[in-house]
């Protein structure tokens, strides 16, 4: 193959320069085009390959029956061979003496003896009909005559009667399967019955993936400090996997131009595409969309496209095999791989396009988005009132969580500016089946409800809960799109959590209560062996003490400004959203204390202080009352397993 060393000025579809596609971004459908022009039409690679390979690939010739199926006249019942002449007058008042042929035709024997007028031949569901014979009496339908082992038949039988004649499933030199036929266990059935033991398939096309990045570490290796794991790598290989590709993952590699260049030319030499993640935009760093112009003609054909997220997308082909940059960020990644590459690393494996894999469903909350991009929103479906309806379950750039519990993605058009609530939209599925959830929990998440479901998850039921914090799950409640809605909403009037939030068709299940206190490292002196108003008063009064707080809506955010009264520490607007993130925040020393509940504060190793009990009750859907799943979760909820393990999580049974 041939490298060009210098990056090279050929007009690419489209007319434009190269210079030009680094500087213009590209609408989603033009990037396609000109991605797609540069590689079809190509020449298909077929192989012969065993039947056992088959399943989920697509066939690439059409197969033609080498033999009938079944390949004799067989029998379709046990019982007799007969002539239907012989019993044209048989009936209850008259029946018709058969003698026997001296042989029996079980499955796989060859009849030797001719059935002739007046005889029957003994034969077995499967068993060849026998020269003579036109039709099959079921032993039920016949009794012994005589001593000699005549039988007698009381009923006609028509000719042709339980017989399967040859060629009547399949017929030699009929088409079986066509072209492009994904092949199920169904077709691998019908291939098997004619013999057929290989099948022609598009060869899989083989792709490199490479991760990119001096702060990627491999799972299941420790992880230094600033550093993270490779995310791309595994859900990059998983992804192509599913569409027909066959993954080779080489590894993450380093920033460093020479040593990624070597790796991506070696790994376009040995595959049929490659993809690579990372390194798109043109931060410093950020090397892999610099080398790809040397690797082939005609080289990029997109870069920067309006997409959000993914914009950064590096398009290119060099040599005829596509070479592909992802945007850093997994979910970036991923988007954009399902969009833009899976449909032509799909067109390459001959495999149909994955328009099968998408579904309506109506939108529940107005989502806003940008003019001018075509804008990617990940999506959890749930079984509203009338039909599914598709959450927004995007936790921001970056959140790999908001993956694992969407079903797929809608996308908005560049030309809108936001998807109003009650549209109707279209969901395309990460998965190829949809499954609808039993349980559906759309609320505040916690550590002890994983716990408390952990059951009914292994029995089978399909449970999802979305974390939207306690407002958005109760407006999920009220709209009738959850069962339950955990939630933990201090009221300040009354001094209670959670019952006054509660409108009409809404119940309360009481949950269990956390234990909130404030974090610190253990041994700072300033907190350790103090009550929790002392503590307070010594951090404040050194200047050198950092807090860290939480977000504005927060349960906890009222009781820490209950603590601070009208003073504003440094640190008082660092406000994260979570438990955890004030904890990690204390154990890592970016502040020196927070408010966080118990069991996040222990699994940090941090020292707490006790300030007060926070409930984390169910705001239940009476009108979802009968449905299976919550009754099973109410029990599962109320059971003394649960006590036992809330207990464990660190929690206490209200
Ligand atoms: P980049 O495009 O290289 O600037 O990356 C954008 C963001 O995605 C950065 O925060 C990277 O750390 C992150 N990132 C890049 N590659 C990966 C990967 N393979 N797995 C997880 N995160 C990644
Ligand atoms: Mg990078």
């Amino acid at each position: 193959m041939t490298h060009s060393p210098v990056p090279q000025a050929a007009a690419a579809p489209g007319g434009s320069h190269q210079q030009e596609q680094f500087l213009a971004i590209l609408s989603r459908e033009e990037a396609l085009a000109r991605f797609e022009a540069a590689l079809f039409p190509r020449p298909a690679v077929t192989q012969l390959q065993p039947l056992a390979a088959a399943l989920g690939a697509a066939l690439a010739e059409d197969v033609v029956a080498p033999v009938d199926v079944p390949p004799f006249d067989r029998a379709n019942v046990d019982g007799f061979a007969v002539r239907s002449a012989d019993l044209a007058a048989a009936g209850e008042a008259l029946p018709v003496v058969l003698a026997l042929n001296g042989e029996t035709i079980a499955c796989g024997t060859q009849p030797l003896l001719p059935v002739k007028p007046g005889t029957a031949t003994p034969i077995a569901t499967g068993g060849p009909v026998p020269r003579g014979a036109d039709a099959i009496v079921m032993v039920e339908h016949s009794q012994p005559a005589d001593e000699a082992g005549r039988i007698e038949i009381r009923r006609a039988a028509s000719p042709g009667q339980f017989v399967s004649y040859a060629g009547s499933d399949i017929a030699r030199g009929e088409v079986l399967l066509r072209a492009g036929t994904l092949i199920g266990s169904r077709e691998i059935g019908m291939l098997a019955a004619c013999g057929i033991g290989a099948v022609p398939l598009a060869r899989r096309p083989r792709v490199a993936i490479l991760s990119t990045g001096d702060e990627l570490v491999p799972p299941g290796e420790a992880l230094r400090p600033a550093a993270i794991y490779d995310v791309n790598g595994a859900i990059v290989a998983a992804a192509v996997a599913e569409n027909g590709g066959e993954p080779d993952f080489l590894g993450a590699f380093p920033d460093e131009e020479a040593v990624l260049e070597r790796a991506m030319r070696e790994a376009l030499a040995s595959h049929d595409m490659l993809i690579l993640s990372g390194g798109t935009s043109k931060g410093a760093g950020d090397v892999s969309h610099r080398i790809v112009p040397r690797l082939g003609e005609p080289g990029i054909v997109a870069h920067g496209v309006a997409l959000k997220p993914g914009k950064p997308l590096c398009l290119a082909v060099c040599d005829g095999k596509p070479v592909v940059v992802l945007p850093g960020f997994p979910t970036s990644a991923m988007f954009t791989f399902h969009d833009m590459i899976a449909p032509v690393l799909r067109r390459m494996a001959g495999l149909p396009p994955r328009a099968d894999h998408a579904v309506e469903a109506t939108v529940p909350v107005r989502i806003g988005s940008e003019l001018g991009r075509t804008e990617f929103v990940m999506a959890s479906l749930v079984e509203g009132a009338d039909g599914l309806v598709a959450y927004p379950t995007g936790k921001g750039s970056g959140a790999i969580t908001s993956f694992a519990q969407a079903d797929g993605f809608l996308r908005i058009e560049a030309l809108a500016d936001h998807l109003r609530a009650g549209a109707r939209a279209r969901v395309t599925l990460f998965t190829p089946q949809l499954l609808v959830p039993d349980l559906v929990l759309i609320g505040s998440h916690c550590v002890g409800l994983d716990r408390v479901m952990a059951p009914l998850v292994r029995e089978g039921m399909l449970v999802r809960t979305l974390a939207v914090g306690s407002l958005g799950g109760l407006a999920a409640a009220r709209r009738g799109e959850c069962d339950l809605a955990p939630i933990h909403l201090f009221d300040d009037k009354t001094g209670t959590y959670n019952e006054p939030f509660l409108t009409p068709g809404l119940e309360l299940v009481r949950g269990w209560r956390r234990m909130q206190g404030i974090v610190h490292r253990p041994g700072d002196p300033r907190f350790e062996g103090r009550f929790a108003e002392d503590a307070v008063a010594a951090a404040l009064a050194d200047p050198d003490c950092l807090m860290v707080n939480r977000n504005q809506g927060a349960g906890t955010r009222i009781l820490i400004d209950r603590l601070l009264g009208t003073i504003r520490p440094d640190g008082y607007f660092n406000q994260p959203k979570s438990h955890n993130a004030v904890a990690a925040a204390v154990a890592q020393g970016r502040a020196d204390w927070g408010v966080a509940i118990a069991p996040v504060a222990a699994a940090a190793g941090l020292a707490f202080i006790p300030l007060t009990e926070e409930h984390y009750d169910f705001a239940l859907v009476s009108a979802r009352k009968q449905r299976k799943g919550v009754i099973a979760f109410l029990e599962a909820l109320a059971s003394p397993g649960s006590a036992r393990v809330i207990a464990e999580a660190g929690f206490v049974r209200a």
